[in-house]
């Protein structure tokens, strides 16, 4: 186990005269001294703050609360704390407070499309399920910010078991994603029992959890939770690492400990102005993570929820990174780059254009150097005539294998069995003029 760092030394001696290094991995302990005030922030990082700021910090912090553990707050840079990407995700910025006319306190109407509590059923196959409405820090990017500091709590299992139901009755649901809140935050009976009930569902055929504490609070992972964890395969888990100094030897250590124990890791960005809004950076995380086992699963641009509005780069710079990555390094190392649609739409891919061109029988591409190239296509290709009756095709598809499904939006308009020609989005004003 490596040493704390001097900082991290002085920081256990100020919180607590009588404590020993060996409670700084105490995650509760961690818990319990997530720093909250200003004075307390001061003292352990041994910087002071001017009146304004001061000033400041109390306007924001009684709509936005702050929390930050310890640890993370260990790793603030205090020479350079104002351009320093762990403060800036931590500590509360005056910006906070100027409402957009576009910024919204639901963005993605998780809320509206709640069929009961704690559950959003957005896509066919697949639920959200808040399992926590707490988490070990306050993010300033959170997009969930509506909640924080609303009330702290983690639902009894009696709200869960609402949950739980619906997901039983709803048997096109074979992947449940846990987040909130931190699912973490559960100490690890009440996970247990979340975990056991959905792995009893038959048509759950993955469980995924979406946590920070490996940035955060990496001592979280311990072997207690492992031995939880391992009980209910395949879990999935997403962590939030935005930068690649996030990347420290313990959370090293907590990343190692879940790959060992045979879970796959995935890693969820926010592309943030100021703190990750640069090509290198963006290329220097992701191959950080890859060497630690962590494939980057999807780069965010930030969402429209109130008070984010400093943080929100334009979808140019996501562009731009991508280009920078695609082609450039590893393919498993290249996030997809999502915005989330406002209005609940889901999660849309944008990419660079590498298609430029395309006749009858060719097409015209360009790779990440630029060289413009031809793809021939076949002179003769029989397009079999798809009328789903997968039992009569000479593909040869296991029907038990299989899972049944609708075609919906493009996929309906290209398939051959469904004769809709056109998309028509509802209850507009065209629309309404027909009838
Ligand atoms: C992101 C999200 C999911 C999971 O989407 P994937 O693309 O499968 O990772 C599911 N439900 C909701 C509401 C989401 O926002």
């Amino acid at each position: 186990m490596k040493a704390l760092t001097n900082r991290q030394k002085e920081m256990v001696n100020i919180i607590d005269d009588d404590a020993c290094g060996s409670n700084w991995r105490d995650w509760k302990w961690q818990i319990r001294h997530s720093v909250k005030d200003l004075d307390t922030f001061e003292e352990l990082l041994g910087t002071k703050l001017s009146d304004e700021e001061r000033e400041k910090f109390k306007k924001v912090t009684e709509k936005f609360p702050m929390s930050v553990t310890p640890y993370y707050m260990s790793l603030i840079d205090t020479e350079d704390m104002h351009n320093d990407p762990v403060f800036k995700q931590a500590f509360p910025a005056m910006s906070e407070m100027t409402l957009q006319k576009c910024e919204m306190s639901d963005p993605l109407s998780e809320d509206k499309d709640s069929p009961v509590e704690g559950i959003t059923h957005r896509y066919p196959d697949r639920v959200l399920f808040l399992v926590s409405n707490v988490c070990s820090m306050y993010c300033r990017h959170c997009t969930r910010k509506r909640r924080v500091g609303d009330v702290d709590f983690i639902p009894d299992r009696t709200v869960m078991r609402k949950g739980i139901d619906y997901i039983k009755e709803t048997p096109q649901v074979r992947d449940v994603l846990l987040s909130g809140g931190d699912p973490f935050m559960l100490d690890n009976d009440l996970l247990d029992w979340v975990l056991s009930e959905l792995h009893k569902i038959e048509h759950v055929e993955v469980i995924r959890i979406g946590t920070r504490m490996p940035v955060v609070l990496p001592y979280r992972i311990n072997d207690g939770l492992i031995d939880v964890l391992k009980k209910y395969p395949p879990i999935w888990i997403n962590t939030h690492f935005n930068h690649p100094r996030e990347i420290t030897s313990s959370s090293r250590q907590a990343l190692k400990k879940l790959a060992d124990a045979g879970i796959p890791l995935g890693n969820q960005s926010v592309l943030l102005a100021g703190v990750n809004d640069c090509p290198r950076i963006m290329k220097a995380l992701v191959h950080k993570l890859v060497a630690n086992r962590v494939r980057p699963y999807y780069l965010y641009q930030c969402d429209l929820s109130e008070g984010l509005s400093h943080f929100r780069t334009p979808v140019g710079k996501g562009i731009e990174i991508m280009e920078s990555l695609i082609g450039h390094t590893s393919g498993f190392a290249v996030p997809t780059y999502v915005i989330d649609a406002p209005g609940g739409g889901g999660k849309i891919p944008v990419t660079p254009n590498y298609l430029v061109s395309w006749s009858t029988n060719k097409v015209v591409l360009r790779n990440y150097e630029g060289v413009i190239t031809t793809y021939k296509e076949p002179d003769s290709y029989e397009p079999w005539f798809c009328n789903r009756e997968c039992g009569d095709c000479k593909l040869t598809l296991k029907l038990e294998d299989a899972s049944e499904h609708k075609c919906v939006g493009i996929g309906k308009l290209l398939s051959d069995h469904d004769k809709t020609i056109s998309l028509v989005p509802e209850n507009n004003s065209r629309h309404e003029r027909r009838d």
